[in-house]
């Protein structure tokens, strides 16, 4: 483990800071996802994966923080993710205001032509150009992420309607992508069917905690 790893409470293995998201504990015990890693307090950290976040919540964090947790799995992937949109929106608007971005269909196309482009964000309903951009994109090795709805990337950008942008600067590109892998991690668990745990082998971990799992 090098110096700057964390240890997941999940799968108890160590990985460095960037691959986890830390946890707090709040004075009336509530859990707040600190992907910033900037509020006070004792941190525990937790991949954002399914099985991880549900060991999570069925005791890693409660030994971690020394102290019961009432928090189920999915409730903690909703609050992740939540505080992951947050940290994208910033990133969103800090590249905006640095100039790194290139918004629209002929913005974006000038940036893949003079090859500036380091990510490509796309609108989940955005039409039209967004598949022959993607795959521009791609012919680069850059990647494409999809990110909100029109209206929803048009607000953080000051626009009525935003289909696609074109991320300029690598550092930004990187971390926009991190954290949008985080979101979509975090979403899927949240949206995995309950049955899922028990068909593989769930069932028996609960039998063995003493069935402290709520229905
Ligand atoms: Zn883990």
């Amino acid at each position: 483990m090098v110096a700057n790893d964390r240890t997941c409470v999940g799968c108890r293995s160590a990985d460095t800071k960037g691959s986890l998201v830390r946890v707090v504990r709040g004075p009336q015990g509530q859990i707040v996802p600190d992907p910033m890693g900037r509020l006070p307090g004792r941190g525990a950290y937790v991949h954002v994966r399914g099985d991880c976040m549900a060991a999570a919540v069925r005791g890693g964090l409660a030994r971690a923080f020394r102290a019961p947790v009432e928090l189920g799995a999915d409730e903690l992937a909703v609050a992740i993710e939540a505080r992951l949109v947050v940290r994208r929106t910033g990133l969103l608007v800090a590249a905006r205001r640095a100039g790194a971005l290139a918004i629209g269909t002929d913005a974006v196309r000038d940036a893949i032509a003079s090859r500036r482009v380091a990510l490509l964000l796309v609108a989940s309903d955005a039409a039209g150009r967004r598949e022959e951009l993607s795959a521009a994109v791609g012919r680069l090795g850059r990647a494409c992420v999809e990110v909100g709805t029109k209206t929803e990337l048009g607000a953080l950008l000051g626009r009525e309607e935003v289909g696609v942008v074109a991320v300029l600067d690598r550092g930004l590109a990187e971390a926009i992508a991190s954290v949008s892998t985080d979101i979509a991690a975090a979403s899927a668990a949240r949206l995995a069917p309950r049955v899922d745990l028990g068909s593989r082998g769930r069932g028996a971990d609960r039998a063995r905690s003493g069935g402290r799992t709520p229905r």
